[in-house]
């Protein structure tokens, strides 16, 4: 299946929404859209996507916190099939995704993605803010941050902040709930202006909401290295993970010491852990937007992972640079929803059988935003039906048909959903 790949954020004309066939969509042919890709049919659970090697995860972003975007994207990428849904470890946030999830399922009965749930044991890139105070920019700067940050979160004019209503810190400058901390904007300032500030997410906190029932699994961002950091989060989480359904480790490569870090941190969780782990392979982070070679790195650590033999059990998910052309360099290595070799195939918890695919999925980030972010940044900024101030996707059905049609297109690499049925495809 192809993909439309370049797709920028900017808003599409009303009158080119739903082009194509030259019609407005309705909400009928939402449901139309989601019964012919067989969404609504998808009975596997998440676990049987992973041994199947089609499991697919939306990242919403460890710093992303625009609870009206991810409210709306959870919504559309629910609909679209994904296995999982990743967020940030905060309450508002964790409700948002909720929300979605039940508006989706209201719209048509498809399954109930997991909630997961990011936090870090360390400093790390996906735990981080840009800040700068506009007040002290030469007038004359060309303003190359603004051009250059992939979620719209740096607004320097009074009538962008205006749009933004909904957000908190609008004032200008950086919208700290749009920030997830790319850092794009950092090297681009000619004045040294912006700082990038890291944060670490309260570990009561976390634990408190991965005892919520609607709170299915966690994710733990690790350097790869320095594993006695991970140790004290995870002591530090206690009987929380106990009632998960998955735990995630997301590590970048770390060159030899990859497998015995790994080993390391297995053993720290393998007497608490109730269910089954993964090891989400961060390739190259938060660069799935900027272009077809960003999935290289992160398809050459799935290559080592799935090649070694004494890592421990888990299964494996690649992230970090991963778009529309994932799937074509997994093939290329033969590692798409290929058997697992027998030698890896011992669990206590994972089914981790020779019947099992080497690589359990794929988990989208900027990519799966941008491309649904054209529809969203779209939508009239508010929504008369409900007397809400927020833009509730589904109001707009030719806005979520679009939208709809791009998340399905990418979720449908991996799904194997027929290319025919996405129209324009
Ligand atoms: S760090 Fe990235 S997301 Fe945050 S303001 Fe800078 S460019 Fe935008
Ligand atoms: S590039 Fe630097 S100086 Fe220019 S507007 Fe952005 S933060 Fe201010």
């Amino acid at each position: 299946m192809s993909s439309s790949f370049c797709c920028s954020t900017a808003p599409i004309p009303l009158s080119q929404v739903g082009a194509g066939n030259g019609s407005k969509k309705s909400t009928r042919d939402v449901k139309n859209l989601v019964r012919s890709l067989g969404v609504h049919k998808l009975r596997a659970s998440p676990i049987e996507s992973l041994e199947s090697g089609n499991w697919v995860k939306l990242i919403c972003g460890a710093s992303f916190e625009d609870v009206v975007d991810i409210r709306n994207l959870s919504l559309v990428y629910t609909l679209a099939g994904v296995d999982c849904i990743d967020c940030a470890a905060d309450e508002s946030v964790v409700r948002a995704v909720n929300q979605g999830i039940d508006a989706a399922r209201s719209i048509l009965p498809v399954g109930r993605p997991w909630v997961m749930i990011s936090a870090n044991d360390d400093e790390d890139l996906h735990f981080r803010k840009a800040e700068f105070d506009p007040a002290d920019c030469p007038l004359d700067c060309t303003r190359p941050c603004e051009n250059v940050c992939p979620a719209n979160a740096i607004i320097l004019s009074k009538k962008d902040c205006l749009k933004k209503e909904h957000l908190q810190h609008a004032a200008g400058g950086v919208i700290t709930e749009r920030c997830y901390g790319c850092g794009r904007c950092f090297p681009v300032c000619p004045y040294d202006k912006i700082r990038l500030v890291t944060y670490s997410r309260d570990v009561d906190a976390t634990a408190k909401l991965l005892s919520r029932e609607d709170v299915n699994a966690l994710e733990i961002h690790t350097n790869g290295r320095e594993t006695s950091h991970f140790k004290t989060l995870w002591d530090g989480l206690g009987e929380a993970v106990t009632s998960l359904r998955l735990v995630a480790v997301s590590l970048p490569y770390a060159g030899e010491q990859t497998i015995s870090s790994m080993n390391t941190m297995f053993s720290i969780m393998e007497p608490s852990l109730r269910c089954s782990n993964l090891w989400q392979l961060d390739g190259r982070p938060m660069s799935g937007d900027i272009g077809r070679g960003a999935t290289r790195e992160s398809i050459a650590f799935a290559v080592r992972l799935a090649a070694a033999s004494d890592r421990p059990s888990g299964f494996l998910q690649l992230a970090g640079g991963t778009n529309a052309h994932t799937v074509a360099g997994l093939r290329k290595h033969g590692l798409f929803q290929s058997k697992l070799s027998p030698r890896n195939g011992q669990s206590e918890y994972g089914s981790f059988g020779s019947s099992c695919a080497s690589i359990g999925g794929i988990a989208f980030g900027g990519y799966a935003r941008k491309i649904v972010g054209r529809a969203l940044n779209s939508m009239p900024s508010s929504s008369e039906k409900h007397g809400e101030t927020h833009p509730l996707i589904e109001d707009f059905p030719h806005y979520l048909w679009m939208a709809l049609m791009e998340a399905a297109g990418l979720v449908g690499t991996v799904k194997n959903y027929d290319a025919a049925l996405l129209p324009g495809r």
